[in-house]
Protein backbone atom coordinates (compact mmCIF):
# COMPACT_ATOMS: atom_id res chain seq x y z
CA UNK A 1 0.00 0.00 0.00
CA UNK A 2 2.76 2.47 1.17
CA UNK A 3 4.40 1.82 -2.26
CA UNK A 4 0.81 3.22 -3.35
CA UNK A 5 1.66 6.88 -1.80
CA UNK A 6 2.79 9.32 -4.20
CA UNK A 7 2.58 8.04 -7.03
CA UNK A 8 1.18 9.74 -10.28
CA UNK A 9 -2.28 8.09 -11.80
CA UNK A 10 0.32 6.66 -14.55
CA UNK A 11 2.28 5.40 -12.61
CA UNK A 12 0.17 3.41 -11.02
CA UNK A 13 -1.50 2.31 -14.56
CA UNK A 14 2.23 1.23 -15.23
CA UNK A 15 2.96 -0.59 -12.34
CA UNK A 16 -0.39 -2.96 -13.18
CA UNK A 17 0.09 -3.02 -16.52
CA UNK A 18 3.48 -4.61 -15.99
CA UNK A 19 2.04 -6.74 -13.58
CA UNK A 20 -0.61 -7.75 -15.79
CA UNK A 21 2.06 -8.62 -18.25
CA UNK A 22 3.64 -10.59 -15.85
CA UNK A 23 1.08 -12.82 -15.31
CA UNK A 24 0.08 -13.42 -18.91
CA UNK A 25 3.82 -14.15 -19.16
CA UNK A 26 3.54 -16.45 -16.26
CA UNK A 27 0.27 -18.26 -17.75
CA UNK A 28 1.84 -18.31 -21.58
CA UNK A 29 -0.01 -15.67 -23.31
CA UNK A 30 0.82 -12.78 -25.05
CA UNK A 31 -1.18 -9.33 -25.84
CA UNK A 32 -2.30 -8.21 -29.10
CA UNK A 33 -3.78 -5.27 -30.68
CA UNK A 34 -5.69 -4.79 -33.78
CA UNK A 35 -6.18 -0.98 -34.67
CA UNK A 36 -8.81 -0.07 -37.03
CA UNK A 37 -8.49 3.37 -37.22
CA UNK A 38 -8.72 4.34 -41.13
CA UNK A 39 -9.31 6.47 -43.22
CA UNK A 40 -13.01 7.02 -43.78
CA UNK A 41 -13.26 7.24 -47.70
CA UNK A 42 -11.53 3.69 -48.28
CA UNK A 43 -14.38 1.14 -49.29
CA UNK A 44 -14.94 -1.70 -46.54
CA UNK A 45 -13.51 -4.62 -47.71
CA UNK A 46 -9.96 -2.56 -49.06
CA UNK A 47 -9.83 -1.19 -45.33
CA UNK A 48 -10.16 -4.35 -43.37
CA UNK A 49 -7.43 -6.05 -45.55
CA UNK A 50 -5.60 -2.52 -45.15
CA UNK A 51 -5.98 -2.40 -41.75
CA UNK A 52 -4.88 -5.84 -41.07
CA UNK A 53 -2.36 -5.69 -42.98
CA UNK A 54 -0.59 -2.84 -42.65
CA UNK A 55 -1.91 -0.49 -39.75
CA UNK A 56 0.53 -1.13 -36.90
CA UNK A 57 3.78 -2.90 -36.55
CA UNK A 58 2.43 -5.68 -34.46
CA UNK A 59 -0.42 -6.45 -37.47
CA UNK A 60 2.24 -6.62 -39.58
CA UNK A 61 4.67 -9.29 -38.23
CA UNK A 62 1.90 -11.68 -36.79
CA UNK A 63 0.87 -11.22 -40.67
CA UNK A 64 3.97 -12.26 -42.38
CA UNK A 65 4.99 -15.49 -39.56
CA UNK A 66 1.26 -16.90 -40.58
CA UNK A 67 0.70 -20.21 -42.35
CA UNK A 68 -0.17 -18.99 -45.95
CA UNK A 69 -2.87 -21.93 -45.16
CA UNK A 70 -4.38 -20.10 -42.49
CA UNK A 71 -4.17 -16.67 -43.49
CA UNK A 72 -7.08 -16.79 -46.09
CA UNK A 73 -9.37 -18.12 -43.41
CA UNK A 74 -7.97 -15.69 -40.49
CA UNK A 75 -8.55 -12.99 -42.68
CA UNK A 76 -11.53 -13.97 -43.86
CA UNK A 77 -12.67 -14.54 -40.06
CA UNK A 78 -11.67 -11.34 -39.00
CA UNK A 79 -13.91 -9.61 -41.81
CA UNK A 80 -16.84 -10.83 -40.57
CA UNK A 81 -16.59 -10.67 -37.22
CA UNK A 82 -15.81 -6.22 -37.71
CA UNK A 83 -18.46 -6.31 -39.91
CA UNK A 84 -20.87 -8.33 -37.62
CA UNK A 85 -22.02 -7.66 -34.25
CA UNK A 86 -20.47 -9.83 -32.25
CA UNK A 87 -18.51 -8.69 -29.30
CA UNK A 88 -15.70 -11.42 -29.28
CA UNK A 89 -13.56 -13.68 -31.34
CA UNK A 90 -11.34 -16.81 -31.35
CA UNK A 91 -9.34 -18.63 -34.06
CA UNK A 92 -6.41 -21.02 -34.23
CA UNK A 93 -3.46 -20.90 -36.53
CA UNK A 94 0.10 -21.58 -36.82
CA UNK A 95 3.31 -19.38 -36.71
CA UNK A 96 6.10 -19.50 -38.10
CA UNK A 97 8.88 -19.74 -35.76
CA UNK A 98 11.96 -20.55 -37.44
CA UNK A 99 12.30 -21.99 -41.43
CA UNK A 100 9.58 -24.46 -41.75
CA UNK A 101 8.52 -24.91 -38.00
CA UNK A 102 5.55 -23.69 -36.46
CA UNK A 103 3.96 -23.35 -33.38
CA UNK A 104 0.25 -23.85 -33.17
CA UNK A 105 -1.30 -20.21 -31.78
CA UNK A 106 -4.78 -20.00 -30.33
CA UNK A 107 -6.22 -16.38 -29.80
CA UNK A 108 -8.79 -14.80 -28.26
CA UNK A 109 -9.86 -10.84 -28.82
CA UNK A 110 -12.77 -8.61 -28.02
CA UNK A 111 -14.06 -5.36 -29.84
CA UNK A 112 -13.02 -1.62 -27.99
CA UNK A 113 -15.11 0.85 -29.54
CA UNK A 114 -14.52 4.70 -29.17
CA UNK A 115 -16.34 7.34 -26.91
CA UNK A 116 -18.40 7.79 -30.84
CA UNK A 117 -19.67 4.22 -30.50
CA UNK A 118 -17.24 3.23 -33.75
CA UNK A 119 -14.72 0.62 -33.84
CA UNK A 120 -11.66 1.52 -32.97
CA UNK A 121 -9.48 -1.71 -32.64
CA UNK A 122 -9.78 -5.57 -31.27
CA UNK A 123 -7.80 -6.48 -28.33
CA UNK A 124 -6.99 -9.76 -27.63
CA UNK A 125 -4.35 -12.81 -25.76
CA UNK A 126 -3.00 -15.73 -27.54
CA UNK A 127 -1.13 -18.26 -26.07
CA UNK A 128 0.24 -21.39 -27.39
CA UNK A 129 -1.21 -24.39 -27.73
CA UNK A 130 1.49 -26.31 -30.24
CA UNK A 131 1.65 -29.12 -27.25
CA UNK A 132 -2.08 -29.75 -27.05
CA UNK A 133 -2.21 -29.44 -30.51
CA UNK A 134 0.19 -32.96 -30.82
CA UNK A 135 -1.28 -34.77 -28.52
CA UNK A 136 -4.15 -34.61 -30.19
CA UNK A 137 -2.80 -35.43 -33.41
CA UNK A 138 -0.72 -38.37 -31.81
CA UNK A 139 -4.19 -39.67 -30.66
CA UNK A 140 -6.24 -39.24 -34.02
CA UNK A 141 -3.06 -41.38 -35.19
CA UNK A 142 -3.65 -43.58 -32.34
CA UNK A 143 -7.18 -44.20 -33.79
CA UNK A 144 -6.26 -43.97 -37.39
CA UNK A 145 -3.06 -45.63 -38.05
CA UNK A 146 -1.56 -48.78 -37.06
CA UNK A 147 0.99 -48.52 -34.59
CA UNK A 148 3.35 -51.35 -35.41
CA UNK A 149 3.28 -50.76 -39.53
CA UNK A 150 2.57 -46.89 -39.65
CA UNK A 151 -0.22 -47.42 -42.16
CA UNK A 152 -3.81 -46.75 -42.09
CA UNK A 153 -6.39 -48.68 -40.33
CA UNK A 154 -9.82 -49.66 -41.33
CA UNK A 155 -11.32 -46.82 -39.90
CA UNK A 156 -8.80 -44.59 -41.90
CA UNK A 157 -8.90 -46.64 -45.07
CA UNK A 158 -12.99 -45.49 -45.00
CA UNK A 159 -12.59 -41.98 -44.63
CA UNK A 160 -10.28 -41.20 -47.10
CA UNK A 161 -12.12 -43.43 -49.35
CA UNK A 162 -15.21 -41.44 -48.72
CA UNK A 163 -13.26 -38.44 -49.62
CA UNK A 164 -11.81 -39.92 -52.51
CA UNK A 165 -15.56 -40.65 -54.09
CA UNK A 166 -16.50 -36.89 -53.11
CA UNK A 167 -14.24 -36.09 -55.72
CA UNK A 168 -14.89 -37.89 -58.20
CA UNK A 169 -17.83 -40.87 -58.06
CA UNK A 170 -16.81 -42.24 -61.32
CA UNK A 171 -13.24 -42.68 -60.60
CA UNK A 172 -12.15 -46.38 -61.64
CA UNK A 173 -11.09 -48.22 -57.95
CA UNK A 174 -10.40 -51.69 -57.02
CA UNK A 175 -10.37 -52.67 -53.39
CA UNK A 176 -7.08 -55.26 -53.40
CA UNK A 177 -7.44 -57.59 -50.34
CA UNK A 178 -3.73 -59.15 -49.48
CA UNK A 179 -3.47 -61.81 -47.27
CA UNK A 180 0.15 -63.10 -46.48
CA UNK A 181 0.20 -67.06 -47.43
CA UNK A 182 0.72 -69.36 -44.37
CA UNK A 183 1.32 -66.52 -41.77
CA UNK A 184 0.96 -68.42 -39.20
CA UNK A 185 4.02 -70.39 -39.52
CA UNK A 186 6.00 -67.18 -39.67
CA UNK A 187 5.20 -66.55 -36.19
CA UNK A 188 5.66 -70.19 -35.14
CA UNK A 189 8.79 -70.94 -36.59
CA UNK A 190 11.11 -68.07 -36.47
CA UNK A 191 9.03 -65.90 -33.37
CA UNK A 192 6.42 -63.26 -32.87
CA UNK A 193 9.43 -60.21 -32.88
CA UNK A 194 10.54 -61.46 -36.33
CA UNK A 195 7.02 -61.76 -37.20
CA UNK A 196 6.45 -57.79 -36.33
CA UNK A 197 9.55 -57.21 -38.24
CA UNK A 198 8.58 -58.73 -41.26
CA UNK A 199 4.77 -56.94 -41.16
CA UNK A 200 6.98 -53.92 -41.17
CA UNK A 201 9.22 -54.67 -44.44
CA UNK A 202 6.08 -56.07 -45.72
CA UNK A 203 4.54 -52.65 -45.28
CA UNK A 204 7.36 -50.88 -46.94
CA UNK A 205 7.17 -53.65 -49.84
CA UNK A 206 3.70 -52.29 -50.45
CA UNK A 207 4.66 -48.46 -50.51
CA UNK A 208 7.04 -49.04 -53.05
CA UNK A 209 5.24 -51.32 -54.96
CA UNK A 210 1.60 -49.59 -54.99
CA UNK A 211 3.34 -46.09 -55.17
CA UNK A 212 2.15 -43.08 -52.68
CA UNK A 213 -1.35 -42.49 -55.46
CA UNK A 214 -2.86 -45.34 -53.60
CA UNK A 215 -4.57 -46.08 -50.15
CA UNK A 216 -2.64 -48.61 -48.37
CA UNK A 217 -4.00 -49.74 -44.95
CA UNK A 218 -3.37 -52.45 -42.18
CA UNK A 219 -6.39 -54.54 -41.32
CA UNK A 220 -4.98 -56.72 -39.25
CA UNK A 221 -2.52 -59.55 -38.33
CA UNK A 222 -1.61 -60.06 -41.80
CA UNK A 223 -4.26 -58.34 -44.02
CA UNK A 224 -3.94 -55.56 -45.81
CA UNK A 225 -6.13 -53.57 -48.11
CA UNK A 226 -5.23 -50.94 -51.21
CA UNK A 227 -7.41 -49.23 -52.42
CA UNK A 228 -5.95 -49.19 -56.03
CA UNK A 229 -7.13 -45.58 -57.90
CA UNK A 230 -6.96 -44.92 -61.69
CA UNK A 231 -6.78 -48.26 -63.12
CA UNK A 232 -6.97 -48.53 -66.72
CA UNK A 233 -8.55 -51.51 -67.39
CA UNK A 234 -9.15 -54.66 -66.34
CA UNK A 235 -6.29 -55.91 -68.08
CA UNK A 236 -3.46 -53.40 -66.95
CA UNK A 237 -5.05 -53.86 -63.61
CA UNK A 238 -4.39 -57.72 -63.25
CA UNK A 239 -1.06 -57.03 -64.77
CA UNK A 240 -0.06 -55.04 -62.32
CA UNK A 241 -2.00 -57.80 -59.55
CA UNK A 242 0.60 -60.20 -61.14
CA UNK A 243 3.70 -58.18 -60.92
CA UNK A 244 2.89 -57.34 -57.31
CA UNK A 245 2.58 -61.39 -56.54
CA UNK A 246 5.77 -61.71 -58.94
CA UNK A 247 8.21 -59.15 -57.02
CA UNK A 248 7.22 -60.73 -53.74
CA UNK A 249 8.08 -63.99 -54.64
CA UNK A 250 11.46 -62.78 -55.68
CA UNK A 251 11.92 -60.69 -52.45
CA UNK A 252 14.06 -61.63 -49.94
CA UNK A 253 13.11 -60.31 -46.24
CA UNK A 254 15.51 -61.78 -44.04
CA UNK A 255 19.20 -61.03 -44.56
CA UNK A 256 21.69 -64.29 -45.63
CA UNK A 257 18.60 -66.86 -46.23
CA UNK A 258 16.74 -67.64 -48.78
CA UNK A 259 13.50 -67.26 -46.94
CA UNK A 260 10.98 -66.00 -48.94
CA UNK A 261 7.02 -65.30 -49.17
CA UNK A 262 4.33 -65.33 -51.05
CA UNK A 263 0.69 -63.63 -50.87
CA UNK A 264 -2.92 -64.04 -52.00
CA UNK A 265 -5.25 -61.54 -53.27
CA UNK A 266 -8.67 -61.29 -53.97
CA UNK A 267 -10.14 -57.93 -55.49
CA UNK A 268 -13.68 -55.89 -56.01
CA UNK A 269 -14.01 -52.79 -58.39
CA UNK A 270 -15.89 -50.10 -57.20
CA UNK A 271 -18.95 -48.75 -58.95
CA UNK A 272 -19.55 -52.67 -60.87
CA UNK A 273 -18.97 -54.65 -57.24
CA UNK A 274 -20.59 -52.04 -55.30
CA UNK A 275 -20.18 -48.08 -54.58
CA UNK A 276 -20.09 -48.63 -50.14
CA UNK A 277 -16.97 -49.65 -48.78
CA UNK A 278 -18.33 -52.33 -46.56
CA UNK A 279 -19.61 -54.05 -49.75
CA UNK A 280 -16.26 -53.46 -51.31
CA UNK A 281 -14.01 -54.71 -48.76
CA UNK A 282 -16.40 -57.83 -48.16
CA UNK A 283 -16.57 -58.81 -51.89
CA UNK A 284 -12.63 -58.45 -51.79
CA UNK A 285 -12.47 -60.99 -48.89
CA UNK A 286 -14.86 -63.09 -50.63
CA UNK A 287 -12.81 -63.22 -53.73
CA UNK A 288 -9.82 -63.56 -51.25
CA UNK A 289 -11.00 -66.69 -49.95
CA UNK A 290 -12.26 -68.37 -52.78
CA UNK A 291 -8.02 -67.15 -54.55
CA UNK A 292 -6.84 -69.16 -50.92
CA UNK A 293 -9.07 -72.35 -51.81
CA UNK A 294 -6.97 -72.64 -54.93
CA UNK A 295 -3.23 -72.54 -53.67
CA UNK A 296 -1.02 -70.09 -52.73
CA UNK A 297 0.31 -66.73 -54.54
CA UNK A 298 -2.91 -65.74 -56.83
CA UNK A 299 -5.45 -63.80 -57.22
CA UNK A 300 -9.05 -63.64 -57.80
CA UNK A 301 -11.74 -61.18 -58.76
CA UNK A 302 -15.50 -61.13 -57.11
CA UNK A 303 -18.45 -61.96 -58.93
CA UNK A 304 -21.61 -62.83 -58.19
CA UNK A 305 -20.92 -66.18 -58.64
CA UNK A 306 -18.41 -66.53 -56.04
CA UNK A 307 -21.38 -65.05 -53.45
CA UNK A 308 -23.33 -68.60 -54.25
CA UNK A 309 -20.36 -71.24 -53.90
CA UNK A 310 -21.85 -74.12 -51.34
CA UNK A 311 -19.30 -75.80 -50.04
CA UNK A 312 -18.14 -79.49 -50.64
CA UNK A 313 -16.38 -81.92 -48.07
CA UNK A 314 -13.04 -81.64 -50.32
CA UNK A 315 -13.60 -77.82 -50.44
CA UNK A 316 -14.29 -77.90 -46.46
CA UNK A 317 -10.75 -79.30 -46.10
CA UNK A 318 -9.48 -76.54 -47.64
CA UNK A 319 -11.44 -73.73 -46.21
CA UNK A 320 -10.65 -75.24 -42.59
CA UNK A 321 -6.66 -74.44 -43.71
CA UNK A 322 -7.61 -71.33 -44.67
CA UNK A 323 -9.68 -70.63 -41.17
CA UNK A 324 -6.61 -71.95 -39.19
CA UNK A 325 -4.82 -69.59 -41.05
CA UNK A 326 -6.90 -67.02 -40.54
CA UNK A 327 -7.81 -67.65 -36.69
CA UNK A 328 -11.76 -67.65 -37.75
CA UNK A 329 -12.11 -69.45 -34.30
CA UNK A 330 -13.75 -68.06 -31.18
CA UNK A 331 -14.58 -69.52 -28.12
CA UNK A 332 -18.31 -69.64 -26.79
CA UNK A 333 -18.35 -70.51 -22.78
CA UNK A 334 -21.39 -71.94 -21.38
CA UNK A 335 -22.18 -71.92 -17.58
CA UNK A 336 -22.00 -75.50 -15.37
CA UNK A 337 -23.70 -74.66 -12.92
CA UNK A 338 -23.12 -76.02 -8.83
CA UNK A 339 -26.42 -77.79 -8.35
CA UNK A 340 -26.44 -77.84 -3.98
CA UNK A 341 -25.17 -73.70 -4.15
CA UNK A 342 -27.19 -72.44 -7.38
CA UNK A 343 -24.02 -70.42 -8.34
CA UNK A 344 -21.53 -71.08 -11.86
CA UNK A 345 -19.08 -73.11 -11.13
CA UNK A 346 -16.68 -73.06 -14.02
CA UNK A 347 -17.11 -72.83 -18.13
CA UNK A 348 -16.78 -75.14 -20.40
CA UNK A 349 -15.06 -73.41 -23.67
CA UNK A 350 -17.40 -74.40 -26.99
CA UNK A 351 -15.53 -73.78 -30.22
CA UNK A 352 -17.24 -71.85 -33.00
CA UNK A 353 -16.32 -71.37 -36.62
CA UNK A 354 -17.47 -67.63 -37.94
CA UNK A 355 -17.05 -68.34 -41.70
CA UNK A 356 -16.43 -64.65 -43.19
CA UNK A 357 -18.89 -65.39 -45.23
CA UNK A 358 -21.17 -68.34 -44.20
CA UNK A 359 -21.55 -66.96 -40.87
CA UNK A 360 -21.24 -69.27 -37.95
CA UNK A 361 -20.62 -73.06 -38.00
CA UNK A 362 -21.52 -75.60 -35.35
CA UNK A 363 -18.61 -78.13 -34.55
CA UNK A 364 -21.00 -80.63 -35.13
CA UNK A 365 -20.69 -79.60 -38.86
CA UNK A 366 -16.56 -79.19 -38.81
CA UNK A 367 -15.15 -81.40 -36.10
CA UNK A 368 -15.71 -84.72 -38.01
CA UNK A 369 -13.75 -83.63 -40.65
CA UNK A 370 -10.96 -81.86 -38.90
CA UNK A 371 -10.50 -84.70 -37.08
CA UNK A 372 -10.23 -86.91 -40.11
CA UNK A 373 -8.06 -84.56 -41.84
CA UNK A 374 -5.89 -83.76 -38.47
CA UNK A 375 -6.67 -80.30 -38.71
CA UNK A 376 -8.18 -80.83 -35.22
CA UNK A 377 -5.43 -80.70 -33.46
CA UNK A 378 -4.02 -77.18 -34.72
CA UNK A 379 -7.80 -76.22 -34.27
CA UNK A 380 -7.61 -77.20 -30.55
CA UNK A 381 -4.57 -75.81 -29.76
CA UNK A 382 -5.60 -72.18 -31.02
CA UNK A 383 -8.86 -73.08 -28.46
CA UNK A 384 -6.70 -73.79 -25.62
CA UNK A 385 -4.72 -70.83 -26.04
CA UNK A 386 -7.61 -68.73 -26.32
CA UNK A 387 -8.56 -69.93 -23.10
CA UNK A 388 -4.99 -69.12 -21.26
CA UNK A 389 -5.69 -65.76 -22.33
CA UNK A 390 -9.19 -65.19 -21.75
CA UNK A 391 -8.99 -66.33 -17.89
CA UNK A 392 -8.34 -63.47 -16.09
CA UNK A 393 -11.01 -61.55 -17.78
CA UNK A 394 -13.34 -64.50 -17.43
CA UNK A 395 -13.08 -64.03 -13.60
CA UNK A 396 -12.87 -60.82 -13.38
CA UNK A 397 -16.60 -60.43 -15.11
CA UNK A 398 -17.39 -63.34 -12.15
CA UNK A 399 -14.78 -63.48 -9.80
CA UNK A 400 -17.02 -67.01 -8.40
CA UNK A 401 -16.10 -69.04 -10.89
CA UNK A 402 -13.55 -71.48 -10.21
CA UNK A 403 -12.17 -73.09 -13.40
CA UNK A 404 -12.43 -73.05 -17.85
CA UNK A 405 -13.14 -76.84 -18.82
CA UNK A 406 -11.52 -77.42 -22.13
CA UNK A 407 -11.92 -80.38 -24.41
CA UNK A 408 -9.10 -82.14 -25.98
CA UNK A 409 -8.96 -85.26 -28.30
CA UNK A 410 -7.45 -88.07 -28.42
CA UNK A 411 -4.66 -86.84 -30.96
CA UNK A 412 -4.69 -83.55 -29.37
CA UNK A 413 -2.98 -85.25 -26.23
CA UNK A 414 -0.55 -87.87 -28.16
CA UNK A 415 0.38 -85.16 -30.99
CA UNK A 416 2.84 -82.34 -30.77
CA UNK A 417 3.85 -82.12 -27.06
CA UNK A 418 1.30 -81.07 -25.21
CA UNK A 419 2.83 -81.15 -21.90
CA UNK A 420 5.69 -78.49 -23.09
CA UNK A 421 2.88 -76.59 -24.86
CA UNK A 422 0.61 -75.82 -22.14
CA UNK A 423 4.08 -75.51 -19.52
CA UNK A 424 4.76 -72.41 -22.31
CA UNK A 425 1.25 -71.17 -22.00
CA UNK A 426 1.12 -71.06 -17.97
CA UNK A 427 4.39 -68.93 -18.61
CA UNK A 428 3.02 -66.76 -21.15
CA UNK A 429 0.01 -66.04 -19.75
CA UNK A 430 0.67 -66.80 -15.50
CA UNK A 431 -2.01 -68.96 -15.33
CA UNK A 432 -2.76 -71.06 -12.05
CA UNK A 433 -3.53 -74.62 -13.48
CA UNK A 434 -5.59 -75.23 -11.18
CA UNK A 435 -7.74 -72.85 -12.63
CA UNK A 436 -8.31 -75.00 -16.35
CA UNK A 437 -9.82 -78.82 -16.53
CA UNK A 438 -9.76 -80.43 -19.79
CA UNK A 439 -12.65 -82.79 -21.11
CA UNK A 440 -11.95 -86.02 -22.77
CA UNK A 441 -13.83 -88.67 -24.06
CA UNK A 442 -14.12 -92.14 -23.32
CA UNK A 443 -13.45 -93.17 -26.88
CA UNK A 444 -10.59 -91.37 -27.09
CA UNK A 445 -8.83 -93.00 -24.10
CA UNK A 446 -9.45 -96.45 -26.74
CA UNK A 447 -6.32 -96.24 -28.55
CA UNK A 448 -3.23 -95.84 -27.65
CA UNK A 449 -3.83 -96.45 -23.70
CA UNK A 450 -0.56 -96.42 -22.38
CA UNK A 451 0.41 -93.69 -24.19
CA UNK A 452 -2.75 -92.00 -23.02
CA UNK A 453 -2.63 -92.46 -19.45
CA UNK A 454 1.02 -91.27 -19.16
CA UNK A 455 0.00 -87.57 -20.55
CA UNK A 456 -2.54 -87.60 -18.21
CA UNK A 457 -0.78 -88.34 -15.32
CA UNK A 458 1.56 -85.53 -16.30
CA UNK A 459 -1.41 -83.18 -16.97
CA UNK A 460 -2.69 -84.36 -13.95
CA UNK A 461 0.64 -83.28 -12.07
CA UNK A 462 0.76 -80.05 -13.29
CA UNK A 463 -1.91 -79.32 -11.17
CA UNK A 464 -4.97 -79.22 -14.03
CA UNK A 465 -8.06 -80.82 -13.34
CA UNK A 466 -9.73 -83.93 -15.69
CA UNK A 467 -12.90 -85.20 -16.58
CA UNK A 468 -14.58 -88.08 -18.75
CA UNK A 469 -16.72 -86.17 -20.58
CA UNK A 470 -19.89 -88.33 -22.50
CA UNK A 471 -19.73 -91.02 -19.79
CA UNK A 472 -21.97 -93.47 -20.49
CA UNK A 473 -21.79 -93.61 -24.45
CA UNK A 474 -18.52 -95.16 -24.57
CA UNK A 475 -17.90 -98.70 -23.36
CA UNK A 476 -15.71 -98.25 -20.00
CA UNK A 477 -16.94 -99.34 -16.51
CA UNK A 478 -16.76 -97.04 -13.70
CA UNK A 479 -14.36 -99.14 -12.17
CA UNK A 480 -11.79 -98.95 -15.45
CA UNK A 481 -12.09 -95.07 -13.71
CA UNK A 482 -10.75 -96.05 -10.71
CA UNK A 483 -7.05 -96.54 -11.86
CA UNK A 484 -7.59 -93.15 -13.95
CA UNK A 485 -6.41 -89.48 -13.05
CA UNK A 486 -9.98 -88.14 -13.09
CA UNK A 487 -11.49 -85.46 -10.81
CA UNK A 488 -15.18 -85.29 -12.32
CA UNK A 489 -17.42 -87.64 -14.99
CA UNK A 490 -19.86 -85.60 -17.66
CA UNK A 491 -22.96 -87.93 -17.96
CA UNK A 492 -24.07 -87.63 -21.23
CA UNK A 493 -26.91 -86.03 -22.41
CA UNK A 494 -28.80 -89.17 -23.95
CA UNK A 495 -29.09 -90.12 -20.27
CA UNK A 496 -30.61 -86.84 -19.01
CA UNK A 497 -33.22 -86.89 -21.97
CA UNK A 498 -35.07 -89.83 -21.27
CA UNK A 499 -34.58 -89.21 -16.93
CA UNK A 500 -38.36 -88.51 -16.61
CA UNK A 501 -39.72 -90.93 -18.46
CA UNK A 502 -37.59 -94.09 -18.81
CA UNK A 503 -37.16 -95.81 -16.03
CA UNK A 504 -34.10 -97.62 -16.61
CA UNK A 505 -32.12 -94.48 -17.52
CA UNK A 506 -33.34 -92.96 -14.22
CA UNK A 507 -31.89 -95.94 -12.77
CA UNK A 508 -28.64 -95.84 -14.63
CA UNK A 509 -28.64 -92.09 -13.41
CA UNK A 510 -28.50 -92.64 -10.20
CA UNK A 511 -26.12 -95.88 -9.84
CA UNK A 512 -23.83 -93.82 -11.79
CA UNK A 513 -23.89 -90.99 -9.57
CA UNK A 514 -23.68 -93.12 -6.29
CA UNK A 515 -20.41 -95.14 -7.56
CA UNK A 516 -18.69 -91.74 -8.59
CA UNK A 517 -18.88 -90.80 -5.37
CA UNK A 518 -17.60 -93.72 -3.74
CA UNK A 519 -15.01 -93.07 -6.03
CA UNK A 520 -14.09 -89.92 -5.08
CA UNK A 521 -15.52 -88.56 -8.08
CA UNK A 522 -17.68 -85.68 -8.97
CA UNK A 523 -20.93 -85.71 -11.58
CA UNK A 524 -21.88 -82.92 -13.71
CA UNK A 525 -25.23 -83.85 -15.83
CA UNK A 526 -25.23 -82.41 -19.54
CA UNK A 527 -27.69 -81.25 -21.75
CA UNK A 528 -30.12 -80.21 -18.85
CA UNK A 529 -33.32 -78.12 -20.03
CA UNK A 530 -36.18 -78.52 -17.91
CA UNK A 531 -36.50 -77.46 -14.96
CA UNK A 532 -38.00 -81.09 -14.11
CA UNK A 533 -34.50 -82.79 -15.04
CA UNK A 534 -32.59 -80.24 -12.73
CA UNK A 535 -34.88 -81.48 -9.79
CA UNK A 536 -34.39 -84.62 -10.31
CA UNK A 537 -30.83 -84.38 -10.68
CA UNK A 538 -30.74 -82.39 -7.33
CA UNK A 539 -32.97 -85.35 -5.37
CA UNK A 540 -29.95 -87.61 -6.88
CA UNK A 541 -27.27 -85.51 -5.35
CA UNK A 542 -25.83 -84.68 -8.66
CA UNK A 543 -23.00 -82.17 -8.21
CA UNK A 544 -23.15 -79.85 -11.33
CA UNK A 545 -24.94 -78.86 -13.61
CA UNK A 546 -24.27 -77.88 -17.50
CA UNK A 547 -27.31 -77.17 -19.60
CA UNK A 548 -29.79 -74.84 -21.52
CA UNK A 549 -31.77 -74.56 -18.68
CA UNK A 550 -29.05 -72.47 -17.05
CA UNK A 551 -27.87 -71.17 -19.93
CA UNK A 552 -26.47 -71.33 -23.41
CA UNK A 553 -23.08 -71.09 -25.00
CA UNK A 554 -22.10 -67.56 -25.29
CA UNK A 555 -18.85 -65.27 -26.54
CA UNK A 556 -17.65 -62.67 -23.63
CA UNK A 557 -18.77 -59.65 -23.47
CA UNK A 558 -16.44 -57.49 -22.02
P1 LIG B 1 -19.64 -81.76 -25.70
O1 LIG B 1 -18.25 -81.66 -25.17
O2 LIG B 1 -20.49 -82.85 -25.20
O3 LIG B 1 -20.26 -80.33 -25.44
C1 LIG B 1 -21.58 -80.12 -25.07
C2 LIG B 1 -22.43 -79.87 -26.26
O4 LIG B 1 -23.79 -79.91 -25.87
C3 LIG B 1 -22.22 -78.47 -26.83
O5 LIG B 1 -22.46 -78.52 -28.22
C4 LIG B 1 -23.33 -77.69 -26.15
O6 LIG B 1 -23.69 -76.54 -26.87
C5 LIG B 1 -24.43 -78.70 -26.14
N1 LIG B 1 -25.39 -78.45 -25.06
C6 LIG B 1 -25.15 -78.00 -23.83
N2 LIG B 1 -26.29 -77.91 -23.11
C7 LIG B 1 -27.28 -78.33 -23.92
C8 LIG B 1 -28.71 -78.47 -23.78
O7 LIG B 1 -29.30 -78.19 -22.73
N3 LIG B 1 -29.40 -78.92 -24.85
C9 LIG B 1 -28.80 -79.23 -26.03
N4 LIG B 1 -29.56 -79.67 -27.05
N5 LIG B 1 -27.45 -79.11 -26.21
C10 LIG B 1 -26.71 -78.67 -25.17
P2 LIG B 1 -21.48 -77.92 -29.25
O8 LIG B 1 -20.96 -76.64 -28.72
O9 LIG B 1 -22.15 -77.95 -30.55
O10 LIG B 1 -20.30 -78.93 -29.23
C11 LIG B 1 -20.44 -80.20 -29.75
C12 LIG B 1 -19.25 -81.03 -29.46
O11 LIG B 1 -18.12 -80.56 -30.19
C13 LIG B 1 -18.81 -80.99 -28.03
O12 LIG B 1 -19.60 -81.85 -27.30
C14 LIG B 1 -17.37 -81.43 -28.13
O13 LIG B 1 -17.27 -82.82 -28.22
C15 LIG B 1 -16.94 -80.84 -29.45
N6 LIG B 1 -16.22 -79.60 -29.21
C16 LIG B 1 -16.70 -78.36 -29.04
N7 LIG B 1 -15.69 -77.48 -28.86
C17 LIG B 1 -14.54 -78.19 -28.88
C18 LIG B 1 -13.16 -77.86 -28.74
O14 LIG B 1 -12.76 -76.70 -28.53
N8 LIG B 1 -12.26 -78.88 -28.85
C19 LIG B 1 -12.66 -80.17 -29.06
N9 LIG B 1 -11.74 -81.11 -29.13
N10 LIG B 1 -13.94 -80.51 -29.19
C20 LIG B 1 -14.89 -79.54 -29.11
CA1 LIG C 1 -17.16 -81.45 -23.48
CA1 LIG D 1 -20.17 -83.93 -23.32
Amino acid sequence: MDKLYGMTEIEILKENLNNYGKLLEEIGGEVWELNISHPENIKDEDFIKYSFNYQTDMVLKFDEKIHEEDLCNLNKNLENFIKSDDDKIEFIYRQKEEKDKYKWVYSRGIKVFNEKGKLEKIIGIRSDITEKIIMKEAIFNLSHFDTLTNLSNKEKLKEDFSHVIKKNNKEDIAFLYIDIDDFRHVNNVLGYSFGDEFLKKFSDFLKQEFGKDNLIGRLNADEFLVIYKNYKDINSLEKMIEKFLKDLRKKNFLENSDFKLSASIGYSLFNINGKDFDTLLRYADTALHYSKSKGKSQFVRYSEKLGEYVFSQADMINQLRIAIERNEFIVYFQPIVCVKAEKISGYEALVRWIHPHRGMISPGQFIPIAEASGQMVEIEQIIIEECFKNLKLLIKLNPEMKYVSINLSARGMIERNIIKFLESLILKYDVDPKLIEFEVTESSLLNNIDRTVEILDKIKEMGFKLSLDDFGTGYSSLNYLKNLPFDKVKLDKSFIDNIETDERDHLMVKSIIELSHRLGLLVVGEGVETKNQRDLLYILECDFIQGFYYGRPEPIVN
